[in-house]
């Protein structure tokens, strides 16, 4: 039988007493005849308190000494849950990334997993044993320890899988990826299957669901992954490829990213080279640009550059802009804060129309102005001001009819324009 990983996350091991019911899903899973492979977080806010002492210790901590620390959190996590299996008489052993065989880069707090020997991981499940791995760190040719970032042991487990050919289990405190945020929007519902590019964009659309470099992972080596609620039995939601069942599927998910600052570079001059004087200071800053936008300006050879980022990094963005148009003369900088992105994602939208004439019409039945759009081949984004996020969440997954039971149905004839129905 195949390899599952099984990962819980901090909130599903907050306590001794939480990880007897993950227990019972490692049980099952040996039961099913599968081997498994145990990965776990930090015991609930265990990482948050780790990085509140280094804080107490000056501004800016060694990032060596944080991933040292902060790699303890799961190592506490393992050695308690293999004795909570070792009660249920499963023949666990804890291990830490290292041992686990994780390799990465020397990048401390971001490292990047650059391999995986499997060779330990392979020897104990011959011996019929559950290893039970620290997510979240690994180690540099170097010998040093480091963490993947916030988040990072979905990819822990991931990379185990891919390693070992198995699929990933990923147990949280919610039961699967939704149409939309339940606590957002009441209708949402859980979604049967998602693609590894809907993931990925939501990902970067501000949706914790998992780490983005999981499903990245996932992708590049076809892991089958599922997101699972830890202590409420059900399907959750599988992670693939492709579904031809979806094919008909246009929109599968709306998503709310609150905190976009907007940069305005109005009557810039147009010259080679111009917009890498822009981003480059940017880039350099390590600040991430979400869409840019470059129209025609009124004065003939000059532009407007329109361009997005989270608002907490407009104040390290604006220094160099406003030098950059004080150097070029005539160019003026205009700061908007306050806005936010509601973004309508599916895998379908690759062949089907109407997505983004469906979202302007629920917008506007709203009454709401949208302040810029952007797209990528599965995605419609519109700029909104922030107050209006909640509320065009909720009328756009009202307008594709994700809140329905039959939602797939209903989105795919309204693209056919066979809908009658006034949706
Ligand atoms: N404990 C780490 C965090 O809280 C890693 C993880 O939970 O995946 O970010
Ligand atoms: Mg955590």
């Amino acid at each position: 039988m195949g390899v599952v990983v099984q990962k819980f996350g901090g909130s599903s091991v907050a306590s001794v007493a939480l990880m007897k019911q993950c227990a019972q899903r490692v049980l099952a899973a040996r039961r099913g005849g599968h081997r498994v492979v145990v990965v776990v977080s930090a015991m609930g806010d265990t990482t948050d308190d780790l990085i509140g002492l280094a804080g107490q210790t000056g501004a800016s901590p060694d990032r060596r000494e944080l991933d040292q620390l902060l790699a303890t959190g799961e190592q506490a996590s393992t050695a308690l849950m293999a004795m909570v299996l070792h009660a249920e008489g499963i023949p666990a052993l804890s291990l830490t990334g290292w041992q686990a065989g994780i390799s990465t880069d020397g990048a401390h707090s971001k490292a990047t997993i650059t391999g995986v020997d499997s060779t330990r991981l392979s020897a104990e499940l011959e011996l019929g044993k559950v290893p039970v791995v620290a997510g979240f760190q690994g180690r540099t040719a170097g010998d040093e320890i480091t963490t993947l970032g916030r988040g990072g042991s979905d990819t822990t487990a991931v990379a185990l899988a891919a390693s070992l050919a198995g699929r990933c289990d990923i147990y949280k405190d919610v039961e699967g990826v939704y149409t939309a945020d339940p606590r957002l929007v009441p209708g949402a519902r859980r979604r049967e299957r998602v693609t590894y590019d809907e993931m990925l964009e939501a990902a970067s659309l501000g949706s914790q669901v998992l780490h983005p470099r999981a499903v990245e992972l996932g992708k590049k080596f076809g892991v089958p992954i599922r997101v699972l609620h830890s202590h409420i039995d059900g399907l959750g939601t599988l992670i693939v490829a492709d579904d031809p069942s979806m094919e008909s599927r246009v929109v599968s998910s709306v998503v709310l990213k609150r905190g976009v600052g907007r940069i305005v570079l109005r009557e810039l001059p147009n010259a080679p080279g111009v917009q890498a004087r822009v981003f480059e200071p940017i880039a350099a800053v390590n600040v991430c640009v979400d869409d840019i936008i470059q129209e025609e300006a009124a004065a003939p050879g000059r532009v407007n550059l329109t361009f997005t980022v989270d608002r907490k990094d407009l104040e390290s963005v604006r220094p160099a802009v406003e030098r950059l148009c004080a150097e070029l003369g005539g160019a003026a900088v205009r700061v908007d804060t306050g806005l936010c992105t509601v973004s309508a994602v599916g895998a379908g939208m690759r062949s089907g129309v109407g997505v983004a004439s469906t979202m302007f019409r629920a917008l506007a039945q709203s009454g709401l102005v949208i302040e810029n759009v952007t797209t990528s081949e599965i995605r419609v984004s519109c700029v909104l001001r922030e107050e209006a996020g909640e509320y065009a969440l909720r009328a756009v997954h009202e307008a594709f009819g994700l809140g329905h039971p039959d939602s797939e149905l209903r989105t795919a004839r309204m693209m056919l324009g066979t809908s009658t129905s006034g949706v």
